[in-house]
């Protein structure tokens, strides 16, 4: 049965591409009232927002300064989706340390930031999904600083959970596998990939998914957000402090 948040007000962030476009479209669908929609991406939450009801907040997890403006403008909230992060990566040999310090900085300070201000604004009973991955628990040559930022990512959530649960707040972590959203871009790996390719993305990508995935396939951010909605729903009311593993049988 399709989730009902009928006047429930969400947080967002990422909001603008991939996973957390298609939780603010499957948030609008339910019902919601309305949606704080952080991303630094000012032009996507613009083309968003013609058929979602969102405040705008066009600006940097990192930003301090942000999350205070949103907590002195913004009411109280009924859920929230952390799920802003960038995936740039290489060994840890070649590896700067401003490299490393950007995805700690964007994927787990970014996420203590966004997640601080969520238990701020939340409600009694609120819920919050915060986007890991399962690199916080699977290594992988290469991504050494994204799997110790989702590592931090889901410890968070686990913390946050114990901590909010005498308000009957609930925080949960997703952790994907493959999605096929624009985060692949970011990595040479994969733009290697697409030129193997001849330049086609969905071959590079069915490759990909056939590198160790039992399924075969990668998630759509349509399935990943159905995902985070039935962690958001009272479906899920029993359920706090989890990493829903959603990869394909890539971790099995
Ligand atoms: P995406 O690139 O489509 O979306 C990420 C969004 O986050 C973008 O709109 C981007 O502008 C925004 N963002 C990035 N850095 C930001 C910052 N500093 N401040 C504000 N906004 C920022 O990618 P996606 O796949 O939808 O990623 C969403 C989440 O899912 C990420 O946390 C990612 O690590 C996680 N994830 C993705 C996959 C995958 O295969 N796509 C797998 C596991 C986990």
């Amino acid at each position: 049965m399709p989730c009902d948040f009928s006047g429930k007000t969400a947080l967002v962030t990422g909001a603008a591409s991939g996973i957390g476009a298609a939780c603010v479209r499957q948030l609008t669908a339910s019902g919601v009232a309305g949606i704080i929609a952080v991303d630094r991406d000012a032009g996507g939450l613009e083309a968003l927002s013609a058929d979602c009801p969102l405040a705008i907040h066009a600006g940097d997890v990192t930003d301090e300064a942000l999350w205070q403006r949103i907590e002195a403008d913004e009411g109280p909230i009924d859920l929230a989706v952390l799920n802003a992060g960038i995936a740039t990566g290489r060994p840890i040999a070649d590896s700067s340390f401003a490299e490393w310090r950007e995805v700690l900085g964007v994927n787990l300070d970014g996420m203590f930031l966004s997640l601080r201000c969520a238990l701020r604004l939340a409600r009694d009973g609120a819920a919050v999904v915060l986007t890991a991955s399962v690199s916080g628990f699977r290594a992988e040559p290469g991504v050494a600083a994204y799997g110790a930022s989702k590592a931090g990512v889901i410890q968070l959530a686990k913390t946050a959970a114990k901590e909010a649960a005498g308000r009957g707040i609930r925080v949960n972590a997703i952790a994907p596998g493959g999605v096929d959203t624009p985060i692949w871009e970011q990595t040479e790996f994969f733009r290697d990939l697409v030129t193997q390719h001849g330049g086609n993305r969905a071959d590079a990508i069915e490759a990909l998914a056939q590198m160790g995935t039992p399924l075969q396939r990668f998630a759509s951010a349509q399935e990943i957000a159905g995902q985070i909605l039935f962690l958001l729903s009272d479906d899920a009311a029993n359920i706090t402090g989890t990493v829903l593993v959603s990869d394909g049988g890539l971790t099995a």
